[in-house]
């Protein structure tokens, strides 16, 4: 299938990637060039523009940092819905606010498109094995048609009902995230400052009822888990600033149906605090540097 595939960040790069290994024939748009031509060493094709990449594209997929970035690389002249056939599904792996999908879905059906909403989880690891979860909104039909597409990227393809409630499950699951790495980084920084050794505490942790997956696959500590960011220096995997953005998402959603979050808001002060303290392009597991005594000082 002709795909045309728009934002090659950290997680986008590796799901086009993957539809390249399965057999489609892929054309890229990224606002970096290092990135487009990562894809093109690879044997994907570029474009000039959203509106080029899509001009003899069968599907469409995006996966860009938030709203605002999809509406623009979806509107204008030069976006995708200037250029792209009738009749094709944009599929839109983003994380960003149900209420957007279903304008997003509005627009390109007002062109005779369809849309899904198609976010995922597993983080970068998942986008590089191709095991990724994708929890997905749209019609039943569009969604079956798109289901072999994300089979290429993905382990678990769940259609979740209308268009905007995958990003319904998406934001309910990062507010879990949110909240169970802030637990892991105190209960880490806790238990090392009383005097045990990390890998020690992390590996029980890990076999008792405190494991999730912030702490057997990410956990915040370093050297606790070699694959992890943190052993890494932060780099790579899922940035402060967009579990910050998740986390307005589910704050901003729960005041919409008037839900309290009490968990949810606190952890959106650590990670605001950690983002303020320069570590928003860090991995989110960053947040155990707050748990330093002089950081300590900055949480309201
Ligand atoms: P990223 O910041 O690494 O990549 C975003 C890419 O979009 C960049 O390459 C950037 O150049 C490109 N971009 C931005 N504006 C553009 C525009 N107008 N036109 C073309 N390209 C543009 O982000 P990511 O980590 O790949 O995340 C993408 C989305 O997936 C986000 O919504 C995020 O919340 C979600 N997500 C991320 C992870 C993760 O572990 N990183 C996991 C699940 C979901």
């Amino acid at each position: 299938m002709k795909i045309a595939f728009i934002g090659l960040g950290n997680m986008g790069s590796p799901m086009a990637h993957n539809l390249l290994k399965s057999g489609h024939s892929v054309t890229v748009y990224d606002l970096s060039q290092r990135a487009v031509q990562l894809m093109t060493d690879a044997g994907a094709k570029s474009a000039s523009s959203p509106r080029a990449a899509v001009s003899d594209a069968e599907c469409v997929i995006t996966m860009l940092p938030a709203s605002a970035h999809v509406r623009s690389v979806l509107e204008g002249p030069e976006g995708v819905l200037a250029g792209i056939q009738p009749g094709v599904t944009i599929i839109d792996s983003s994380t960003i606010d149900p209420a957007s999908v279903r304008e997003f879905a509005s627009l390109a059906n007002a062109r005779g498109n369809t849309f899904v909403d198609a976010p995922v989880s597993g983080g970068t690891g998942g986008a590089a094995a191709g095991t990724l979860t994708f929890m997905v909104g749209g019609n039943s039909a569009v969604v079956a048609k798109v289901r072999p597409v994300l089979e290429a990227m993905g382990k678990n393809i769940v259609h979740c009902g209308d268009v905007g409630t995958g990003q319904v499950a998406k934001i309910c699951n990062n507010l879990v995230l949110g909240i169970t790495m802030a637990g892991v980084s105190e209960a880490m920084a806790l238990g090392v400052a009383l005097g045990i050794d990390p890998k020690t505490l992390g590996g029980i942790m890990n076999t008792s009822t405190g494991r999730c997956w912030s702490s057997d696959t990410y956990n915040p500590y370093p050297g606790v888990i070699d694959t992890a960011p943190a052993s890494k220096g932060y780099a790579g995997g899922f940035g402060t600033d967009l579990m910050l953005k998740d986390l307005g998402l589910a704050t901003d959603a729960a005041r919409s149906v008037s839900q309290p979050v009490f968990m949810g808001e606190t952890a959106q002060k650590l990670y605001q605090t950690s983002s303020q303290n320069g570590n928003g392009r860090l991995d989110f597991s960053a947040v155990i540097k707050l748990y330093q005594l002089e950081a300590l000082a900055n949480v309201s």
